[in-house]
């Protein structure tokens, strides 16, 4: 079954405008885009319009890395869907680690912006994952089921080309310490039979893998089976680590 493959840089709170702009050229000038995987690059909310105009002649396309689910009104600090697409955003990265553990979004929270993304037709890369402890206690598979289930129960419709999950073990995210293709595999089969359990289409939806992903182990991983894609904190913030990655989609 073939699904769409994705390279997926989450810059974090890290690179400017102009470093991101930077980035950006440097791939271009390189002319790597000839993988079949595309490219979606996530800056901070103030390198979202930079990048967009400077990847406008080229098939990368930007994400934000976090979106309000109110549609508009008094929430100081936020930024709305209409706001992203107006800046020629296409993608949000939604439930990331950092956003549940370090700024306490919850599930709920998570599972209202997953809503308004899609009724905005904003494309959605939702992460899940567990911690260390929870995976030492035997509960992965529950919590992949539980965070799964919480952020999509109310969705009837997956747009196909427009969602994707990244699984990303948090004990990998940031640490050097990578899932082992095997575990990657485990987990990545697992979401798929609960999408399907949740009568969505488990087996065409692209489930991304992220956590440490660098060159040394990105031939390895994009092997392993249903992984359709990687997405990349650390690798991701300089654009010869992320070029080495991406080329490993072509072998
Ligand atoms: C991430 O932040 O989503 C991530 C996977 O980070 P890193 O690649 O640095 O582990």
């Amino acid at each position: 079954m073939s699904r769409k493959q994705y390279c997926v840089a989450n810059w974090k709170m890290n690179l400017t405008s102009t470093e991101g702009v930077n980035f950006i050229l440097d791939l271009v000038s390189k002319d790597i885009m000839s993988a079949s995987a595309k490219i979606i690059l996530c800056p901070s909310f103030t390198g979202i319009i930079p990048a967009v105009e400077a990847a406008k002649d080229c098939r990368i396309e930007i994400g934000a890395q976090n979106v309000y689910f109110e549609p508009e009104g008094a929430f100081t600090g936020e930024v709305s869907t209409a706001m992203l697409k107006d800046a020629g955003c296409q993608w949000v990265i939604l439930g990331h680690s950092e956003r549940r553990h370090i700024f306490k979004e919850d599930d709920q929270t998570i599972a209202r912006k997953i809503q308004r993304a899609l009724r905005d037709d904003l494309k959605i890369i939702l992460c899940i994952g567990e911690t260390l402890e929870q995976r030492e206690a035997g509960q992965t598979d529950a919590l992949l089921k539980s965070q799964l289930k919480s952020a999509i129960e109310n969705i009837s419709v997956i747009p196909e080309d427009g969602f994707c999950i990244a699984y990303e073990p948090v004990w990998a995210i940031g640490t050097g310490k990578t899932a082992t293709p095997d575990l990657a595999a485990d987990a990545h089969r697992l979401i798929r039979d609960n999408l399907t359990d949740m009568g969505l289409p488990g087996e065409t939806v692209s489930l991304l893998y992220g956590g440490s992903v660098k060159p040394e182990n990105a031939k390895e991983l994009i092997k392993t089976d249903g992984i359709d894609g990687f997405l990349i904190g650390g690798a991701s913030l300089k654009s010869e680590a992320f070029c080495q990655i991406y080329e490993q989609f072509k072998s």
